[in-house]
């Protein structure tokens, strides 16, 4: 039987620990013996970031916006721990945060939905895509603690000269604590721009939520860019599709949620974002059952698993003992890069087998064959077996030969 060529190239960043084997296996056992595939090989592993100074991430980060599509592994960012474990000449950043700088996304996050794993709030029936801002807020914030009595002052100098702009924050008559956070207009329009994408591309309503009712200006800022964008740029397409754009506030937004069908994206700014991913993959019943896509406004896509390395996995494994580690979310980043492939390839036969493999592992775990993670969430039933990492494999490989060849 002849392997369905992918005809053009895929970027593949291997990662470390529990997450590296599961890569391995899910490559060795679902994709090469059924695809022919051009890969371009970047190996992200600890050491191997270390022994070329971190050179090898922002190699595979160019890679992927020359050729536009790409799927990572999870990858450790190093701490004091992990610097003496490996032995690092020093903590080099988070190759999530160098990819994402470089490439300027936004991170959308969907869980995998199966019938035998209810999500924990009974009214969602379809998945709840969540996009998260990846630029500015908190997580590049200037802070301070403050000692004394004093006054706090927020000051702008604009470039080349001409008048400052200073405000009060606040005369503190003791201790107390200040922080300063920013975004750019260009950045939040690229959010804007992403998500709008994403919605029509997927045919989901949108929804955008913030406090601009405390933070006027700054909160205020992204309503009136998403609100400009889509009037410009998408309502018209947003009619024809018979979808939806809807702003308001993030505590309406997470109330509405509650008793929400699914079915959409809503988009949050950075913080929000990570709090609400998290929410969303625990009620869906384990961070293995999520997946995550980089999407920059410049049409290039990093698919990934939204789970780090399993550390705790790993360290079993090192010492032989069984492990039940699940692999979907590393198995759906391989399926959105696939997909992706085969769309901007005109190769529909790739995206053909994606659906296949698709098919294959949620009734793997619907047929009661699941990892321990999943089996502590899923409906009861005699037919539920927990079963290890590769045999669970093993069971998708299987089930995919019966639906590929009969
Ligand atoms: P983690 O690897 O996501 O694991 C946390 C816990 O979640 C695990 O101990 C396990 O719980 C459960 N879990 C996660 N993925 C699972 C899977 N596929 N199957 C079954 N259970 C799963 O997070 P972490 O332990 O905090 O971080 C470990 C390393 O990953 C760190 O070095 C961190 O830097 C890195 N990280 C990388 C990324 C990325 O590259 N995208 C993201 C996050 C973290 P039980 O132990 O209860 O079974
Ligand atoms: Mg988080």
């Amino acid at each position: 039987m002849d392997k369905i060529r992918v005809r053009s190239t895929i970027v593949e960043m291997d990662g470390d620990e529990m997450a590296r084997i599961m890569w391995k296996l899910v490559k060795d056992k679902l994709l090469l013996p059924h695809l022919s595939m051009n890969i371009e090989y970047y190996d992200l592993h600890i050491k191997n970031r270390d022994a070329t100074n971190d050179r090898v991430t922002v190699d595979a980060a160019r890679a992927l916006m020359r050729h536009g599509v790409g799927v990572k592994c999870a990858t450790i960012t190093p701490n004091q721990e992990r610097a003496s474990e490996y032995n690092l000449k020093k903590l080099w950043r988070s190759p999530n945060a160098t990819i994402r700088e470089m490439l300027d996304g936004t991170v959308f996050r969907k869980p995998i939905l199966v019938k035998n794993v209810l999500p924990s709030v009974s009214t969602w029936k379809k998945p709840i895509t969540i996009g998260r801002h990846a630029h500015g807020d908190v997580y590049s914030n200037v802070e301070m603690r403050i000692d004394t009595p004093g006054k706090a002052e927020l000051l702008f100098t604009p470039e080349g000269g001409g008048s400052t702009i200073k405000q009060t924050i606040e005369e503190f008559k003791g201790p107390g604590i200040i922080q300063g956070i920013h975004n750019s207009d260009e950045s939040i329009e690229n959010f804007a721009r992403v998500c709008f994408m994403y919605a029509l591309d997927q045919k989901i309503d949108f929804w955008f939520s913030s406090k601009d009712t405390i933070s006027q200006i700054y909160d205020g800022r992204f309503r009136d860019i998403f609100e400009k964008e889509y009037i410009e740029n998408w309502k018209g397409k947003f009619d024809q599709a018979g979808i939806s754009y809807f702003y308001t506030l993030i505590d309406d937004a997470a109330a509405r949620i509650m008793k929400s069908e699914g079915g959409l994206l809503w988009a949050l700014k950075n913080y929000d974002g990570d709090v609400m991913s998290d929410m969303i993959a625990s009620a869906s019943g384990s961070l293995a059952m999520m997946t995550s896509v980089l999407i920059s406004p410049h049409g290039y896509s990093e698919y990934e698993a939204a789970h780090g390395t399993v550390q705790k996995h790993y360290y079993k494994y090192l010492r032989s003992e069984e492990t039940s580690t699940n692999p979907m979310a590393i198995i759906f980043a391989w399926l959105g890069c696939l997909r992706k492939r085969a769309a901007m390839d005109a190769t529909p036969e790739v995206g053909a087998f994606a659906d296949i493999l698709e098919t294959a592992a949620i009734s793997t775990v619907e047929s009661g064959v699941m990892t321990g993670d999943l089996l502590s969430v899923a409906k009861r039933s005699p037919k539920n077996r927990k079963v290890n990492t590769e045999t669970f494999i093993d069971a998708i490989a299987k089930n995919l030969r019966k639906k590929l060849f009969g």
